[in-house]
């Protein structure tokens, strides 16, 4: 019962920190505030099926435009301020003091820390409280993510 060899596929690059925020994002699906923050705008209302069954549906509205009647698939959970900077901190990031003492507890060189410390500011933004959230449809998430987009290319943050 010998397997076929399946083709190997290119092994990607293994890149630590893009793994952790995948994980992170992943990890933030269940996180309770932004449970809780889903679930602020839904209704829920029953539909007849054919056998005269009532089966219960669900509904959202979007927190800006007001938009109502969207299905679950329709909506996007929107944290208000962007994960991913918009901005560029390096210059923030130079000014913080990085000592041996520091770079020895966390085991790493000060490019290293500097990559833990944006993943620190990717994390706290990432869990933020129920109302750092919003709950958008489509459209309206679109042109925020452009806007957002368009700053980063300006400072140059895109990843
Ligand atoms: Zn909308």
């Amino acid at each position: 019962m010998s397997k076929q060899k399946k083709k190997q596929a290119k092994p990607r690059k293994f890149n630590k920190k893009n793994w952790i925020i995948s994980q992170l994002r992943r990890l933030s699906i269940k996180y309770p505030p932004s449970i809780r923050a889903r679930n602020r705008t839904k209704e829920e209302y029953y539909i007849l099926s054919k056998k005269g069954k009532q089966l219960k549906r669900v509904k959202f509205t979007c927190e800006k435009c007001q938009k109502i009647d969207l299905k679950r698939t329709e909506t996007e959970l929107d944290h208000i301020i962007p994960c991913v900077s918009v901005n560029d901190y390096k210059e923030l990031i130079e000014e913080i003091k990085i000592n041996n003492e520091l770079l020895n507890i966390l085991k790493c060189d000060e490019d290293e820390f500097k990559e833990l410390f944006s993943l620190m500011i990717f994390m706290a933004r990432l869990f933020v409280d129920e109302d750092g959230y919003q709950l958008l449809c489509q459209k309206c998430h679109k042109v925020k993510t452009k806007k957002e987009n368009a700053i980063r290319r300006k400072s140059k943050c895109i990843k």
